[in-house]
């Protein structure tokens, strides 16, 4: 069968560690000959703590430009930055266009319990986007942490990034039972904890994705197979794929 794929975490630029990362047309190419016809793309560079934000916003979108059928760029803030990470947030979705927020507690190296998160986080109900936390990697990331943010602001709509990766993915389901504004994004995720989050969740707020641009895009085939062998309908696989990020985003 043909199921449409957007793939719900992707990067693009110079990675975290200065090493030339993803080439946006090479990256796109490779995401198409493997089905995905659309993709969430992030920045990796612009989430280090003495980056120059705004810059990396402008070059993420320069990059997600070159390709527009294919990218849904996502901006990134630094909560650290007070008055400017919000003003920037505005900036980044309101003149650039960005269509949702990264926020990566561990790299840029920010406890949840920052006093300026709940104004990022207000802005970003104002704006209507959703936020995509990195998360399974202790001790500012865990997916149990981002949940008591979650519950704190219903009316965002909250991505966990990884679902709690290798060690944590039992946290992220019981974040997601807890609290219903929060999706999670099986990017990392091991299959056996994928398979318990459609028993417990439900595919309804699961969405798929590869950590392309960081990791090998050729294990994105990988990945859709997991998802096709699981043992629900193939609407309920599509909206894993594709429908679910397609409707967060009005795509
Ligand atoms: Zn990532």
């Amino acid at each position: 069968m043909t199921v449409r794929v957007i793939d719900g975490h992707v990067h693009l630029g110079t990675g975290w560690n200065g090493t030339e990362a993803s080439n946006s047309k090479m990256l796109a190419a490779e995401l198409r000959k493997r089905g995905v016809e659309k993709a969430v793309a992030m920045t990796l560079r612009g989430l280090m703590p003495n980056c120059d934000v705004a810059e990396e916003n402008n070059i993420l979108k320069e990059l997600a430009d070159q390709e527009p059928e294919m990218y849904v760029p996502f901006c990134t803030v630094n909560p650290h930055q007070g008055e400017e990470a919000v003003s920037e947030l505005r900036r980044a979705v309101k003149e650039l266009g960005m269509r949702g927020l990264k926020l990566h507690p561990w790299l840029q190296a920010f406890s949840i319990t920052h006093p300026n998160l709940e104004n990022i986080l207000e802005e970003a109900v104002r704006l209507r986007i959703p936020i995509i936390f990195h998360d399974g990697t202790p001790p500012y990331s865990t997916p149990l942490q981002i949940c008591d943010l979650a519950e704190r602001y219903p009316d965002a709509t909250i991505i966990l990034g990884h679902s709690g990766l290798k060690d944590l993915w039992k946290n992220a389901i019981n974040c997601a039972a807890r609290c219903d504004n929060v999706h999670l994004c099986i990017c990392g995720t091991p299959f056996k904890g994928i398979k318990q989050m459609v028993e417990d969740i439900g595919p309804e707020r699961m969405i798929f994705g590869s950590d392309a641009g960081f990791s090998d895009p050729s294990l994105i085939d990988f990945r859709v197979g997991q998802i096709l062998r699981l043992n629900i309908d193939e609407e309920e696989k599509e909206r894993i794929l594709s429908l679910n990020i397609a409707r967060i985003l009005g795509l």
